[in-house]
């Protein structure tokens, strides 16, 4: 026997029962973006390498460190797996002219991609819940798609994420600030470490970033952006507080939340919870009204984010919320190959109708017995076992018995009345 293969590391196999959590939490997000008018928008999983180093810059932990980065074997183009969905949205958004019409509000579920250590929260390929609101300048869009995480974690029913926000402002605001942090870590050179030492004239914004215990309180008493903001952008600020303050969304201003990406300005936010130790930002996200011209399209404005699914499973997990399994209504039992005909029209028939069939599959020595056959269709979940027996198809009839009502009496269906009996089914079924 050869050696058997193994998933690549920090890669997951989602299976049944878990992809049923899968299923139904799209189906929540699904629903959540249908009510804000948000549309569903797919990209390419590889994108020209090109793209996410001049979109996230060429200073952060996913460009220096995270991707997955290969040649085309045929012409030798750089490619890259994407690491986050914002960068290829926005080329796809800039290709296409979409903004020509007035803006576009979007959203995606997709795969991403990042080298990094795997652990609970963290891994190589995950999945990400993202919005991107293109085209529209003001705060009300910014509160909107904040408010938008909002009513997802209520629809799932998770209370325990607290929302913090922050404000960028504009490029000559973070230039002054800029300089001022550089002048204050070079006064506190000795107490920076090797990467903070690294990017002090490459991005020193990114040093308030750092998750170096060591640096804490080198970091805490930086000068902060908040106090370098110009009157548009408290106004900006402002005007988004007074939407979540509308609404009775509590948050945390943070004038430490930086966020990973250089493409940011004005506001960015975060959705934390202390439920999933170091991997706590269960969603982020922010303006980005430069992105757009930065990777040659026609300048516009921005807003987006980005949620983890897989952090949002694992709360879901820890607080014990999980779908309804789906079981069949029916499970057939053919006692006898002869009868498969008959069955698998009748099956065929109620299926169209909506019924969840399970049909019982034949082993390599024929059907199995009776007996076998009543074990699987109980495992199986069905509320009914449909026997397909000789005896009663010879009268036109199949029997029909309740597996999950103890004492309940086996009838007899018409097979030519199969179709009432299904409607009837999907109508009494305990999840309808
Ligand atoms: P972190 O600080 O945890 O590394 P990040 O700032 O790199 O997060 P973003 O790039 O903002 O994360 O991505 C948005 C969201 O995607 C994160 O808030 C998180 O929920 C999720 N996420 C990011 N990286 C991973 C990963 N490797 N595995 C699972 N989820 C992730
Ligand atoms: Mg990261």
């Amino acid at each position: 026997m050869s050696e058997s293969l193994k998933a690549v590391k920090g890669m997951n196999d989602i299976l049944p029962p878990e992809s049923a959590r899968w299923e139904w939490f799209e189906d929540v997000v699904r629903r959540v973006m249908s009510r804000y008018a948000y549309q569903n928008i797919r990209t390419p999983i590889v994108e020209p390498t090109a793209l996410f180093v001049r979109g996230l810059g060429e200073v952060t932990d996913i460009v220096e460190k995270e991707m997955y980065s290969f040649e085309d074997k045929l012409n030798g183009d750089p490619l890259t797996l994407r690491p986050e969905g914002t960068a290829g949205v926005v080329r796809a958004v800039a290709e296409h002219s979409m903004l020509y019409e007035g803006g576009k509000r979007l959203y995606y579920i997709a795969a991403m991609f990042r080298h990094e250590k795997p652990q609970r929260g963290r891994y190589r390929q995950f999945h990400q819940v993202g919005v991107e609101a293109l085209g529209f300048p003001g705060p009300d869009v910014d509160a909107e798609v904040i408010l938008m995480v909002r009513a997802l974690l209520a629809e799932l029913g998770l209370s325990d994420v607290r929302l913090e926000l922050n404000s960028l402002g504009q490029p000559a605001e973070r230039q002054a600030h800029r300089a001022a942090l550089i002048r204050y870590f070079e006064a506190h050179a000795e107490q920076l470490d090797e990467e903070a030492k690294r990017r002090l004239h490459t991005n020193p914004l990114r040093i308030l970033d750092s998750k170096n215990p060591a640096m804490q309180g080198l970091v805490e008493a930086a000068p902060q952006l908040m106090d370098f903001l110009g009157e548009a952008s408290l106004a900006h600020l402002n005007a988004v507080r007074a939407s979540l303050d509308a609404v009775g969304q509590p948050y945390r201003i943070n004038p430490r939340l930086v966020r990973g990406m250089d493409y940011y300005n004005l506001t960015v936010f975060e959705w934390v919870t202390d439920r999933l130790g170091a991997q706590g930002t269960v969603c982020g996200g922010g303006r980005y009204d430069g992105l757009i011209e930065q990777i040659g399209g026609k300048a516009a404005p921005a807003v987006g984010w980005g949620m983890g699914i897989e952090r949002v499973l694992a709360l879901l997990e820890d607080a014990g919320r999980a779908p309804a399994p789906l079981t069949p209504d029916v499970y057939a039992v053919v006692p006898d190959a002869a009868a498969l005909p008959v069955a698998v029209a009748t099956l065929e028939a109620l299926r169209a109708l909506g019924v969840r069939v399970q049909m019982h599959a034949a082993g390599k020595d024929g059907q199995g017995s009776f007996k076998s056959q009543f074990k699987k269709a109980d495992a199986s979940g069905a509320r009914h076992a449909l026997i397909f027996g000789a005896d009663e198809l010879a009268q036109g009839v199949v029997a029909v018995k309740p597996l999950r009502e103890a004492g309940a009496p086996q009838e007899l269906q018409p097979l030519n009345g199969v179709s009432a009996w299904g409607q009837k089914l999907c109508a009494t079924r305990p999840d309808a």
